[in-house]
């Protein structure tokens, strides 16, 4: 796994000046840490993840968003679910994992896997904002594997975009 630290320190555990700074200023959290030590702890287990690059993390209430690097989202997503499972029962939240640098369309599809998109379309508001009309394909006898409001609030604040989220048979 890389990150933007570099790999002594994040082996380590003890952060080198131009590290420090960047956990000081914010670029990394506290969460993104730990989140890379414990992917780093699992890497040998699942070696697909030793080419995996760690950006960040977006923390909210009950779900938790890890954004990786071009093409690394199956590298996660892979070995039955498992890694997935691992970082759910460390922090107590629902997985969700975002690729870095996707055009919305991807962004939103990976968001909202695995339902699919049926449509999805700009609403303009009469004061001059817009919101991302989104609608997912429903699914019989199946709720949404996912807490809307809490992609919602990953939505605004990775993309800054307004969703607006409905379900269609
Ligand atoms: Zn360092």
């Amino acid at each position: 796994m890389k990150m933007g630290l570099c790999s002594f320190c994040l082996k380590s555990g003890i952060l080198c000046q131009k590290c420090l700074a960047k956990v000081k200023s914010g670029e990394i959290s506290e969460l993104d840490l730990k989140i890379a030590r414990v992917l780093l702890s699992l890497e040998e287990k699942y070696p697909a993840l030793q080419n995996v690059y760690f950006h960040k993390t977006i923390d909210t209430d009950r779900t938790l968003a890890i954004v990786v690097g071009p093409g690394d989202v199956p590298r996660l997503l892979g070995y039955g679910g498992k890694i997935i499972k691992a970082l759910s029962e460390e922090t107590g939240k629902s997985i969700r994992v975002l690729e870095y640098g996707v055009d919305d369309r991807k962004f939103l599809e990976d968001l909202f896997a695995p339902l699919s998109i049926m449509t999805i379309n700009t609403i303009w508001l009469p004061d001059g904002s817009t919101e991302t009309r989104v609608i997912l394909k429903r699914r019989r006898g199946m709720h949404a594997p996912f807490d809307v409001k809490a992609l919602k609030e990953i939505a605004s604040r990775v993309r800054n975009i307004t969703l607006r989220v409905e379900f269609a048979d």
